[in-house]
């Protein structure tokens, strides 16, 4: 009888291990599948045994919903690694960073202002920021599009902005800064979900208002679903908790232990060794595919140039989550078809701002199958290129 081989797999025949020579490669979602050989080596000391009478109330007894050595640990981690500043900062948790986003949308909004706050964020940009704020219609807030449209107008002075700045970038792994920083009534979130030694050199310790991290790209437990957001002000850090206790009453306790042990595992030898292992990685994938590219004339990347990175000391060569890349030929204006002729799923650049379809993002972080066979489609679609009709 023929197995049932994994539906998403590109392998079949009777023990399914044929490669499946139309699959496309998969270059789409921003699963961190490449930290899971590192998981795999440490799966003793990662393993989770929660008997069943453990912690089975609701965890508002300690009002903020959170543990206290998780939340120890998570300051540890950062002062280690050097991405963020944490004393005298408050920290709230989220079932994810994507419930925190929208939970600092709430906060840094104003229930009486007579007009609602503008959302923005520089494009190109993550689509969720304005997905997530159109959804909830809020009379407090709307989205507003792209960041760099508000920064001369006279227009503005009496505006208020909640700016979204994610640093480093999805989709392009710039490290930005906030575009309407200076405007008297512009607040910001500062999405650093990639602001980890695997994607990013950290040049110094950030210390904005709003900071938000998530374990999603820190460990690669994207479905664990925990973040967390460190936060200067008080009023903010009330107005969040007070979210997320209406919102999803705290977040799951199992989460947090899971969270906790990761974080534990990470931190064993100084985080020395998962952030070497991932930086490795992602530095090889670039260099591979910045090669592979580098003579084509129908496709670009974004410029990436090697930084300081004060947690390795030492200048690094680029190393970012996902590819931005643009079909440079006139006739090419919808890149992600272009690409999807060819065996490769992206994600649309339009659905990161408007006019971009001369855009793909292409997903960097998956399995090594993944990039082997993306970098296979790539090789020849760009090999090709002195063939075309
Ligand atoms: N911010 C950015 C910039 C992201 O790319 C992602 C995930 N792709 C998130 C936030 C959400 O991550 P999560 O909810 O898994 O923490």
């Amino acid at each position: 009888k023929e197995p049932i081989c994994d539906c998403n797999s590109c392998y079949g025949g009777p023990d399914c291990s044929l490669f499946l020579p139309a699959c496309p490669a998969n270059a789409d979602s921003g699963d961190p599948y490449f930290l899971e050989p590192f998981w795999m080596q440490h799966a003793t000391s990662s393993a989770l045994v929660v008997a069943g009478w453990h912690r089975m109330g609701y965890s508002y007894s300690d009002h903020s919903f959170i543990s206290p050595e998780l939340e120890s640990h998570i300051r540890t981690l950062h002062s280690v690694v050097g991405n963020a500043i944490t004393a005298g900062r408050y920290i709230v948790f989220g079932a994810g960073s994507t419930q925190l986003l929208n939970a600092a949308v709430n906060a840094l909004s104003s229930d009486n202002s007579s007009t609602p706050a503008s959302v923005v964020a520089l494009f190109p940009y993550y689509p969720v920021y304005k997905l997530q704020t159109e959804l909830f219609q809020s009379k407090n807030y709307r989205f507003e599009g792209d960041a760099s449209l508000w920064e001369n107008r006279t227009s503005n002075a009496t505006m208020n902005f909640i700016e979204f700045v994610t640093s480093p970038n999805n989709p392009d792994g710039q490290l930005r800064k906030a575009v309407l920083h200076g405007h008297p009534n512009a607040k910001a979130i500062h999405d650093h979900a990639y602001y980890w030694p695997h994607f990013s050199p950290i040049p110094t310790p950030a210390d904005e208002d709003v900071m938000i991290f998530t374990i999603s790209k820190l460990t690669g437990h994207a479905g664990a679903r925990f973040g967390w957001a460190i936060i200067k002000d008080e009023a903010v850090y009330e107005r969040m908790t007070t979210y997320m206790t209406l919102n999803t009453f705290g977040v799951s306790r199992d989460s947090q232990l899971r969270a906790l042990k990761l974080i534990k595992v990470v931190l064993e030898d100084g985080a020395r060794e998962i952030f070497e292992f991932g930086y490795e990685i992602m530095r090889d994938r670039w260099e591979k595919l910045s090669k592979t590219l580098s003579t084509s004339k129908r496709f670009s990347l974004q410029k990436l140039a090697p930084q300081y990175c004060s947690f390795s000391q030492k200048v690094r060569a680029p190393s970012p989550a996902y590819a931005w890349l643009k079909c440079e030929r006139e006739e090419d204006r919808d890149c992600y078809s272009v690409l999807e002729a060819a065996g490769i799923t992206g994600r649309e650049g339009g659905l990161f701002g408007a006019e971009l379809d001369r855009y793909v993002r292409l997903s960097l972080i998956r399995s090594q199958d993944d990039f082997d066979l993306l970098l296979h489609r790539l090789r020849k679609i760009s090999g090709e290129e002195g063939a075309k009709p």
